[in-house]
């Protein structure tokens, strides 16, 4: 691993990028993940990479619809196993969910690497695997293949860092996704049931807190919260950070930190 100073400005920034260059190194990241992540950097970057208010309001929706779930299942791809492998396991732990690897850029060899990295953290089931799979409609890559044990029977799903065009076919299914993703514009933010507009690094640890503070509530105290959250809404009010923050910092760049 390359030597990154904890003074560099942009230490943690580096860091995250050497976590997917180890994971590209072993085999499970693609090149291709290693490009959407520059992607996701930008729209860090111009939120200000802290999580934002918005953000903070779809992590309580997901957090509820989460424990509201009768079958929760996390779909884990390359970059999330090198990003958050331990937050993952710890929120399957929490929520009772099932974990099924799911690549669009699917091998045998780095489906197992993926679950091999999960389980080292104390995953005790992956799935997406050996099991009976089966194929979703409206896909067209490969994608499409899901565990009949775990997406195919869930009613909701976390797709952190997803493709559009299976969170449509998820929504179509009739399914709850909650999505992470830094870009509020993609195609995913805009289909999913909730967006969580913010690094899958910062995401994931505020969800896991976030079930703890409710897990006492009652199903009729997290519906409400559910009946209160409108994705279009919270998307808008991302943008809207974004220029705010861009005016202000069209008048005076010094306000950066
Ligand atoms: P869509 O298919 O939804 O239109 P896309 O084709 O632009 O989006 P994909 O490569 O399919 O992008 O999905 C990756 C998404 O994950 C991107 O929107 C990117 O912004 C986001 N992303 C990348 N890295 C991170 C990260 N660390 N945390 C959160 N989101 C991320
Ligand atoms: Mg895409």
């Amino acid at each position: 691993m390359t030597k990154i100073s904890p003074n560099h400005p942009r230490y943690k920034s580096l860091m995250i990028r050497e976590k997917l260059v180890e994971g590209f190194r072993e085999g499970y990241v693609v090149a291709q993940g290693l490009i959407a992540h520059g992607r996701g950097e930008c729209f860090d970057y111009l939120i200000g990479e802290d999580t934002i208010p918005p953000a903070i309001k779809s992590i309580k929706a997901a957090a509820a619809a989460l424990l509201l779930a009768k079958y929760p299942v996390i779909s884990v791809n390359g970059n999330a196993a090198a990003l958050v492998p331990e937050e993952i396991v710890k929120l399957a732990k929490l929520t009772n969910a099932k974990i099924e690897v799911n690549l669009f850029h699917r091998t045998r060899e780095r489906e197992l690497k993926i679950s091999n990295v999960l389980k080292s953290y104390g995953a005790d089931e992956v799935l997406g695997i050996q099991e009976e799979l089966t194929t979703i409609p409206e896909i067209f890559s490969d994608r499409r293949i899901v565990s009949v044990k775990g997406i195919y029977i869930a009613d909701v799903v976390l797709v952190p860092l997803e493709d559009g065009d299976r969170t449509e076919a998820l929504r179509k299914l009739g399914k709850t996704v909650i999505t992470i993703d830094l870009n509020p514009l993609s195609r995913t933010s805009r289909a999913a049931n909730i967006t969580i507009v913010d690094n899958i690094v910062r995401a994931v640890p505020k969800l896991i807190e976030e079930v703890n503070n409710l897990k006492n509530s009652t199903p009729e105290e997290l519906r409400n919260i559910l009946k209160g959250y409108d994705n279009n809404e919270v998307l808008k009010e991302v943008l809207k950070h974004i220029l705010d923050r861009l005016y202000i910092l069209s008048k005076d760049l010094s306000t950066i930190s």
